[in-house]
């Protein structure tokens, strides 16, 4: 093991991510010029519709490395300067399939501007002048893409919700000992939550659509799976699988990750993560595969360094 000493001085070396948030509003219209009028509508639904609708898009810009001596990771204002120079200046108020020149898509490497495929833009214009580890762009607070400058990868995630009741008691204990293990929880006749589910997905960025998979049909998926049948359900007895299994919020999501990883597969992308919020106060998070998003201690130390 090698020592690493620190500068007591206002944390110089050590190392550290920050986050700093950026708005703006542009419009989009989803339209392959190569595809009849009907093809579009069939592929992309409303969003083919001209002249193109808006939405108020957020952007998440992480970025990490070692403290300076100032006790910053980098100067805010230069942080401030290269997002607003970079991305927002170009983007707010416009057009996007006009904005930039990659979103042109009478050029036959043209692409849609997308959630996923317009964060990975942003990317490779913040890279030059940031040291971005990650970014997230929200389309809608319902839904947003995570890219962390692996190629054509990208992570889409959408947000949705079902109300359920549930009752916390193993069938094979009396309710004395089920009480002592999940006290209200336990009580007999249930009790409700309005369970918010983000589901995430990792896939390709299809060079011409943009997309890691078809938006509508990974709603479809999650809404035939888990919505249409968990919503307004008492969970322990609607559900066959939870008579068995108590449905703890951390059940409940791997329950979901387990519905959800194949027909995900089937449509070209990969599960990754499921999310459960049960109520403000707690949540469970399950992945289907190593986790991504986050930024692991020795990157960090190792950027930090650098
Ligand atoms: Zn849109
Ligand atoms: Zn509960």
């Amino acid at each position: 093991m090698t020592e690493v000493t620190f500068s007591a001085s206002h944390g110089q070396g050590r190392g550290c991510v920050i986050h700093r948030r950026a708005c703006f509003s542009a419009s989009h219209r989803y339209w392959l010029p190569e595809l009849s009028a009907d093809d579009n509508s069939a592929r992309f639904g409303p969003c083919a519709l001209s002249p193109g609708h808006g939405h108020n898009y957020e952007l998440i810009v992480s970025m990490a490395g070692g403290l300076d001596a100032n006790g910053m990771v980098l100067n805010l204002s230069e942080v401030k300067h290269a997002i607003r120079s970079e991305v927002t200046e170009q983007l707010d108020f416009r057009f996007l399939n006009e904005a930039w020149p990659e979103f042109d898509v009478a050029k036959p490497d043209g692409c849609l501007p997308t959630t996923e495929a317009l964060v990975r833009q942003i990317w490779q214009r913040l890279r030059p002048h940031l040291p971005i580890t990650a970014l997230r762009l929200y389309e809608q607070p319902g839904l947003w893409a995570d890219y962390i400058g692996n190629a054509m990868d990208a992570f889409l995630t959408i947000r949705t919700h079902f109300a359920a009741a549930h009752r916390l008691a193993r069938p094979e204990l009396n309710q004395e000992e089920n009480e002592s293990i999940y006290g209200k929880c336990a009580r007999p006749h249930g009790h409700g939550h309005n369970y918010l589910v983000d589901v995430t997905v990792r896939g390709k960025i299809d060079a011409r659509t943009g997309m890691v998979c078809d938006l509508s049909a990974l709603q479809r998926i999650v809404n035939d799976l888990v919505v249409e049948p968990f919503d307004h359900t008492f969970l322990n007895k609607d559900v066959p699988y939870f008579s068995e299994c108590v449905p703890t919020a951390e059940n409940i999501a791997l329950h979901i990750a387990d519905r959800l990883t194949t027909p995900i597969r089937a449509i070209g992308a990969h599960l990754h993560k499921v999310r459960l919020q049960e109520s403000p106060n707690n949540a469970a998070e399950v992945y289907a595969e190593t986790p991504q998003l986050e930024i692991m201690p020795e990157a960090l130390q190792a950027m930090a360094t650098h």
